[in-house]
């Protein structure tokens, strides 16, 4: 399909260029804006002309003949495209952008030896290992060369045809895009102490509902169009203590669950129409040590969640129709050490991942039709201090967003978040981007708006609080 380098976007899918070399004629404008314009008919990607942009690609049409060059991705700075507008076709020119916008050549992929036989020792013709596949080896990309001195095709193994962006090329440009960090939209300076933050609908009204464990101080915020946290529509105090809190919608009524982990003590509420905390439906006095609590569904059934981080108990319980916790369907005793679990559905096939923080272990299982846990499909070891994982969706591709908080400052080193590829299988692939950050983001929040998707990003030690679009501007 294509192929990507890791990180190096261009923010809001937006590249700024300029045309520059001496001599320039009509027709050489004529194919440069031709070339910018296939890309704009078939991406999101925008290339824009270049005000004060620091970041930006300079196109400089020169007279020499040879091929075209350009860096791979966004670099910082200039980063010049040569080339001969009257020496190249007019594709040649879609092959240099579709670089700058962070693509290799096919032919430099890991499982490119099914397809092509490399002849050249240069580097330029060596695997790139740490390249992002998306999907299979395109022959029709934009990236495969018809022919080359440095490769020849194996026989019957690839049709090479066809010029400018493949419906491969599309997809992939769409996949690393879309789901891509994009500029902030609105910086807050809050209060220290959130612990908690969750985006739920009610009505057609959008909330974000903030709560602070050490205070019990809880604040609902109606979530503006422009995705930006917008009016204060209720402040609770209420008892300190509440260390896991969660919206979940059963019947179509919506409700909330809380939790404190230091007693079982366990509330749910009905949720107003107007996005406020409604009665008590429920409360339970359970043990303690609850760390992890999630809602999810299976087969139109619901479920919840519960794990202790600290001995590794698990019970997975039903939701009833009025939105009780309901009978116990299993219990696990897992190894200790879990501190993050979610669920997530790629396709239609239902998964959980579990990290411990400590040690960067990953698990990720499939998740039977009757709500309990099935078979682990993969494992992975990563290095220490994820706290936080978020799955999302963007334009059917999926997405896993994690967050370093671990250990806290100033031991650790809390300056990493990173974007993660989520294969068809459900395992989770390559790094897409990697974003560093200041230390002590310790909360995201990932939500759509007016059919637009935003991250919300907290520090719970200062109350920094930012919004940042994702995807494209366009
Ligand atoms: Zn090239």
């Amino acid at each position: 399909m294509a192929f990507f380098i890791q990180s190096h976007r261009w923010i809001d899918g937006l590249v700024p260029y300029r045309v520059a070399g001496s001599g320039i004629t009509d027709d050489d404008r004529q194919m440069v804006l031709a070339a910018i314009e296939h890309w704009h008919s078939k991406t999101r990607i925008r290339f824009w002309p270049r005000t004060t942009e620091s970041d930006y690609v300079k196109i400089v049409i020169k007279h020499s003949g040879g091929g075209g060059q350009s860096a791979i991705g966004r670099r910082g700075g200039i980063q010049d495209i040569p080339i001969d507008t009257g020496f190249n076709p007019p594709w040649a020119l879609i092959h240099e952008l579709a670089h700058a916008a962070g693509m290799f050549h096919e032919h430099n992929r890991p499982d490119r030896n099914q397809f092509v036989k490399v002849t050249s020792k240069k580097s330029s013709y060596a695997v790139e290992k740490n390249g992002i596949m998306v999907g299979p080896y395109d022959c029709h990309s934009t990236m495969a060369y018809e022919s080359d001195p440095g490769f020849t095709y194996i026989p019957g193994a690839c049709e090479v045809s066809g010029h400018g962006l493949s419906a491969g090329d599309i997809k992939g440009i769409g996949y690393v895009y879309d789901g891509a960090l994009g500029s902030e939209v609105k910086t807050y300076h809050w209060s220290s102490g959130w612990t908690t933050a969750f985006f739920y609908e009610v009505g057609s009204s959008s909330y974000m509902f903030f709560l602070k464990e050490g205070t019990g101080a809880v604040d609902i915020h109606r979530v503006n169009p422009s995705g930006t946290v917008g009016d204060l529509v209720e402040h609770y105090d209420w008892t300190k203590g509440w260390t896991s809190a969660f919206f979940y919608k059963v019947a179509g009524k919506p409700y909330m669950f809380f939790l404190k982990k230091k007693d079982g003590t366990v509330h749910i509420h009905r949720v107003n129409w107007d996005g406020r905390v409604g009665d008590k439906v429920d409360e339970y006095q359970w043990t303690s040590g609850w760390t992890s609590a999630f809602f999810y569904e299976v087969g139109g059934q619901s479920y919840m969640f519960f794990l202790k981080a600290k001995d590794g108990t698990v019970h997975i319980h039903r939701v009833n129709a009025d939105g009780t916790v309901g009978d116990k369907v299993i219990e696990y005793d897992w190894t200790s050490g879990w501190t993050t679990a979610f669920f997530y559905e790629v396709g239609d096939q239902p998964f959980m991942l579990f990290l411990k923080a400590k040690d960067g272990t990953v698990h990720i299982h499939r998740i039977e039709t009757d709500g309990t846990v099935g078979e682990k499909i993969a494992q992975r070891d990563w290095s220490s201090g994820w706290t936080t994982g978020l799955f999302y969706q963007e334009n059917g591709n999926p997405y896993m967003f994690f967050l370093k908080s671990w250990p806290p400052l100033p031991y650790g080193d809390p300056t990493a978040a990173a974007r993660v590829q989520v294969l068809p299988d459900g395992t989770v692939g390559a790094t897409l981007d990697r974003y560093q950050w200041t230390a002590g983001w310790t909360t995201a929040v990932v939500y759509r708006v007016a059919a637009r998707p935003y991250v919300f990003l907290l520090k719970k030690d200062e109350g920094t609080a930012r919004v940042r679009r994702i995807g494209p501007s366009l």
